[in-house]
C-alpha cells in the first residue's frame, strides 16, 4: 500500500486504462473470468461482430440487448474505484482515463477525461444517414431503426447500429492515448485482463517511455506482470476503500 501510495504521489500526469474487471464490484460481469460474458457462451463473440450485423441487422438487436442487459443499464453505479480515480483527479492531477468498458461508469463517478475506446452503449446512428439517436429511443424498441424522413417524405427505417465498437469495428482514441501516454509519468491498468488489443500493447509501449513508473492493479495475474513497477492482484473497489480509509 506505501509502495502504490508513494509512486501516485510523484505522479503529475498519469494515464490510466481500464477494463472489465473495473465495474464487476458495481454488478457488471467481466468477460473472461469464470462466469464472465464470453466463458458463459461463445458463439456471443461470433454475434457481437461488425460482419454479424451486417448480415442479420434485426437478429443483431436481440442478442446485443440479452447480452449487455440494456435496459437495465441505467440502474449500475459507479463502485469505489471509479470514486477513487474521480477523486484523484480532484486532488489537481492530470487523469486520461481510457476505458474498454462501454458502461459510462467512469463519466457517472464525475471523472472528466474519459475515452472510451470501445464506444458506448448510450448512442446507436443510422449506417443509411448516420442520424444518432439515445438511449430512450434504443430501448423503446426490440430493433430500434431510423426515424429521420429522408428527401422523397419516406421514412428512412434502416436499422440502427449500436455506438459500441463491436468485433471488426476499429477502436477508438488509440492516438489520443500513445500521445497522453508520451506526456504522462505514470500509467495505473485496471481490471483488465490484457488479452485484447490493441490494449495489450499499451504496458509494453509505456515500458519505452523514460522515466515512466507503471501500476497494475488486477485480481488474476496477466501475461505482462513483470512490465510493471508494482502489481496489485487485488480488486480495486476494496483497495480503493482502503485507500481511502487510510487518508
Ligand atoms: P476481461 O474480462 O478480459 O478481464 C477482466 C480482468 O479483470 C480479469 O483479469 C479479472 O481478473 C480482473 N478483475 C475482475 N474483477 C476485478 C476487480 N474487482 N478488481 C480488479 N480486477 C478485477 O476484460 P477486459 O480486459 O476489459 O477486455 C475484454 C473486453 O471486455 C473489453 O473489450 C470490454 O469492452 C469488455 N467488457 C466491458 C464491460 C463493461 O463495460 N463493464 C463488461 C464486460 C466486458
Amino acid at each position: 500500500m506505501k509502495d502504490y501510495q508513494d509512486i501516485v504521489d510523484k505522479a503529475k500526469r498519469i494515464v490510466v486504462l481500464t477494463g472489465a474487471g473495473m465495474s464487476t464490484e458495481s454488478g457488471i460481469p467481466d468477460f473472461r473470468s469464470a462466469g464472465g460474458i464470453w466463458t458463459e457462451d461463445s458463439s456471443r463473440m461470433e454475434a457481437m461482430s461488425r460482419d454479424y450485423f451486417e448480415r442479420y441487422p434485426r437478429l443483431f438487436w436481440p442478442k446485443f440487448k440479452e447480452l449487455f442487459q440494456m435496459k437495465m443499464s441505467g440502474r449500475f453505479e459507479p463502485n469505489e474505484g471509479h470514486v477513487y480515480l474521480a477523486e484523484l483527479e480532484k486532488e489537481g492531477k492530470q487523469v486520461d482515463i481510457f476505458t474498454q468498458n462501454i458502461d459510462g461508469l467512469h463519466k457517472k463517478a464525475g471523472s472528466r477525461h474519459v475515452y472510451e475506446l470501445h464506444g458506448s452503449i448510450q448512442t446507436a446512428a443510422c449506417p443509411a444517414c448516420g442520424a444518432s439517436y439515445d438511449l430512450s429511443h434504443l430501448l423503446k424498441h426490440d430493433v430500434p431503426q431510423c426515424t429521420a424522413v429522408k428527401t422523397d417524405s419516406e421514412i428512412c427505417s434502416t436499422v440502427l447500429k449500436t455506438d459500441v465498437v463491436l468485433f471488426g469495428d476499429i477502436v477508438q482514441h488509440f492516438d489520443t492515448l500513445y500521445e497522453k501516454l508520451s506526456q504522462a509519468d505514470l500509467l495505473l491498468v485496471i481490471g483488465t485482463s490484457l488479452e485484447v488489443a490493441p490494449a495489450r500493447f499499451v504496458p509494453e509501449e509505456a515500458s519505452r517511455i523514460p522515466g515512466m513508473k507503471q501500476i497494475l492493479i488486477n485480481l488474476e495475474p496477466t501475461y505482462c506482470d513483470d512490465l510493471f513497477d508494482l502489481v496489485i492482484h487485488r480488486k480495486i473497489g476494496e483497495f480503493a476503500k482502503e485507500l481511502s480509509d487510510k487518508k
